[in-house]
């Protein structure tokens, strides 16, 4: 062992205590594949992916929409509730299918907002099965969903079942720029780092503390002062894929490998 550096050797025991765990655990009798989870892209790209939530105002997103004209290759993610895609397309007729030719991503966040835990597999799946259809009405046509974000960002057996079952990339954060003030927005989006995945949401109602709207339109700017990129999540989890697939073994961002000597 002494030819192991401590790291490496925490990574062997890592591996030897997982399949140990994972004997005891026939994933073929139930028929259940964990499926992909993304935190955050890859930290060598000074890209990122910046994400909003629940998506219950039309005006905020048309907003967004205007906050990004400078910037023709900015693009977000919107992770809408299901009634949100519904509300917004009658309040904004056509409004769906401006973001979406805009280049802008659209994500599964259930059709109600519920609490994933309380629900069936079944029950999840005929969620996102609705969900499809209310999206579909709003754009006229169902682009290829690739990401699911848990309501309250939960982890729960159903939603993890929908996600496996329906080759959907389950999706959570590495930073916000949420706060109280747009003062604290700001401090956070100090912080950004190569990669991340930023939750936001969009409200904007100072009196109870949400600034999305505010703080978008100084950080947006802001980002691509420092040269960051805004990315769709397809854009930003596909980079992350690439990069890994070609790392030749060598792990990504730390130039360590068990096998070879790796140089970045
Ligand atoms: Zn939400």
């Amino acid at each position: 062992m002494s030819h192991l550096t401590r790291r490496n050797f925490l990574k062997l025991g890592g591996a030897a205590l997982l399949s140990t765990a994972l004997r005891g655990f026939n994933f073929q009798d139930t028929g259940f594949m964990p499926p992909p989870i993304v935190y955050h892209g890859s930290r060598n790209q000074h890209a990122i992916a910046l994400t909003y939530d629940d998506c219950y105002h039309a005006d905020v997103l048309e907003q967004l929409n205007e906050m990004v004209t400078p910037y023709p290759d900015f693009h977000f993610t919107f992770f809408a509730v299901g009634d949100a895609i519904t509300n917004c397309e009658l309040a904004d007729p056509g409004i769906w299918r401006r973001l979406y030719n805009r280049g802008h991503e659209i994500g599964y966040h259930t059709m109600q907002h519920i609490d994933t835990n309380l629900m069936s597999t079944q029950a999840m799946l005929a969620d996102f099965d609705q969900w499809n259809n209310v999206l579909h009405q709003a754009l006229g046509f169902l682009p290829e969903i690739h990401f699911a974000k848990s309501p309250f960002n939960d982890v729960s057996p159903s939603f993890e079942q929908l996600c496996s079952e329906r080759g959907l990339v389950d999706t959570r954060y590495s930073i916000g720029y949420e706060g109280q003030t747009v003062d604290d927005g700001l401090y956070a989006a100090a912080r950004t780092q190569n990669g991340d995945i930023v939750q936001m949401h969009t409200y904007q109602d100072p009196a109870k503390g949400r600034q999305d709207v505010a703080i978008s339109a100084l950080v947006i700017p802001y980002l691509a002062g420092i040269g960051f990129s805004l990315v769709t999540m397809t854009k930003l989890y596909g980079d992350l894929l690439r990069e890994q697939n070609s790392s030749n073994g060598c792990e990504v961002g730390t130039g360590a490998s068990l096998t070879r000597t790796c140089v970045e």
